[in-house]
């Protein structure tokens, strides 16, 4: 009891000092510059830094350090594990993970750990979406009903586009936009009873899922094509992926949920293919 209750303080200590840091940095970059320049202030206060983006070869303007971002990540996992009803097969385990690490292992960024899983039943109760998405810090998720349809070249695919998500920073870079400084450092290093702080993690698991933009899913396609050719896969299996979905989406009533997630599939396919130096045929330019 003793030790709980030193922990709890601890813990509460330590948060107290958390939101200090960031009410500091927040008030610094006011005081100096005003609000109408408050990024500029943080940069000042060395809140915000410029690093050079391995995934796009670009340089980046980050709030948010890798650690931040892994804690952000852990944050949303740990509430997808209560929310939703993740795969203990273990066949798709085993699967998901040998693949998955392949890819991990030559990514172009190596200092986040790489979780794999299977979504068996989403937080809406719904079992036959087809759909993957990646969370920043290096979680990547697949709907069991889309897993369970491609091939391994195909699922190497789809993890090695997620993988490339998390490796330009896409997520992590579209929440900094939508949410701004303060309610990201909340969703990250919040407590666990605040109710912002789990609206916070709502809030960012819908970003994502919202999709990004057609740039990011091009560069996304051009990882996931190079990740594909280091492991001596497919990389047409892209392809075969985005086909075969599209085919399945024409079965469906509504669109299905990996078009939501992931837009311009026409325009995918057409950009996959240049890049592998495929020839283009007249479906490739009805298809959208
Ligand atoms: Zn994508």
């Amino acid at each position: 009891m003793i030790t709980d209750r030193r922990l709890e303080i601890t813990d509460r200590r330590l948060r107290i000092s958390n939101y200090l840091l960031s009410a500091i940095c927040h008030l610094l970059s006011v005081l100096v510059f005003g609000l109408w320049s408050s990024v500029f202030g943080l940069f000042l206060a060395g809140c915000v830094s410029s690093e050079y983006n391995v995934g796009t070869h670009r340089q980046d303007t980050m709030f948010f350090s890798t650690e931040k971002e892994v804690g952000l990540g852990q944050n949303i996992a740990r509430q997808i594990a209560k929310d939703f009803k993740l795969s203990n097969n273990p066949h798709d385990i085993a699967r998901i993970n040998k693949i998955g690490k392949m890819i991990a292992a030559v990514s172009d960024r190596k200092e986040v750990s790489y979780y794999f899983y299977v979504i068996v039943e989403d937080d809406q109760r719904k079992t036959d979406e087809k759909n993957a998405f990646s969370i920043p810090g290096g979680y990547v998720y697949i709907y069991k009903s889309l897993f369970d349809m491609l091939d391994d070249n195909e699922l190497a695919y789809v993890l090695a586009h997620e993988i490339a998500h998390v490796v330009s920073r896409h997520g992590v870079k579209r929440l900094q936009a939508a949410m701004g400084y303060n309610l990201l450092m909340v969703a990250s290093i919040g407590a666990r009873a605040d109710p912002e702080f789990v609206n916070g993690l709502s809030f960012a698991l819908a970003q994502i899922i919202a999709g990004y933009s057609r740039e990011d899913e091009f560069n996304a396609d051009e990882l996931a094509a190079k990740y594909m050719k280091m492991i001596h896969y497919e990389p047409k299996s892209g392809i075969d992926v985005l086909e075969k979905l599209y085919e399945e989406n024409k079965k469906e009533i509504r669109p299905m949920s990996y078009f939501r997630t992931h837009p311009y599939t026409a325009e995918r396919i057409r950009h996959i293919k240049e890049m592998l130096h495929l020839p283009l045929d007249v479906n490739d330019y009805i298809n959208s």
